[in-house]
């Protein structure tokens, strides 16, 4: 365990789940945006590309720009990428180790018949060698339990 680490907002984690679940059986990928390790937008790359569906993992150039505009426009850095992994575990692949980057970070989703399951963050090793697992701090939401509701009036 690296101690690298990434804090996803609720809003950005049930976003990369909906988005495997939806490109289901094929994979889904999408941009990082945020600062200081923290995403503030998952933002979700087309699943189609000149290829057909996405099978394999592969941020494009055209991908990597349209995720730096995106993030500038936010006012916000491109953090890193997500996608998922249908049928398989939340761990990278050969392919994806062959197609990485440094320092950014990889969020994997597994996705089970359709289901999203576990998900986690990977970063590069500066030799490229292999991933090192990070960890994934996902943010709550909203509490929507009845004791933790606000009283209403009577
Ligand atoms: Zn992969």
């Amino acid at each position: 365990m690296s101690d690298h680490a990434l804090t996803l907002p609720a809003g950005a984690a049930a976003a990369i789940r909906a988005h495997g679940s939806e490109t289901y059986p094929h994979e889904c990928c999408g941009a990082l945006i945020g600062r200081d390790g923290a995403v503030v937008e998952a933002w979700p790359l087309p699943n189609t590309t000149e290829e057909g569906p996405r099978r394999r993992f592969l941020v494009r150039p055209g991908d990597y720009r349209a995720a730096e505009q995106r993030a500038a426009a936010l006012g916000a850095e491109l953090l890193g990428f997500y996608h998922s992994h249908p049928d398989h575990p939340a761990r990278p692949s050969q392919y994806d180790l062959d197609h990485a980057w440094p320092f950014f970070a990889y969020v994997i989703v597994s996705v089970q018949q359709g289901q999203p399951a576990d998900m986690t963050v990977w970063w590069l090793r500066e030799d490229r060698s292999a991933f090192e697992a990070g960890s994934l701090i996902e943010e709550r939401g909203e509490p929507v339990s009845p004791e933790a509701a606000p009283a209403g009036p009577r």
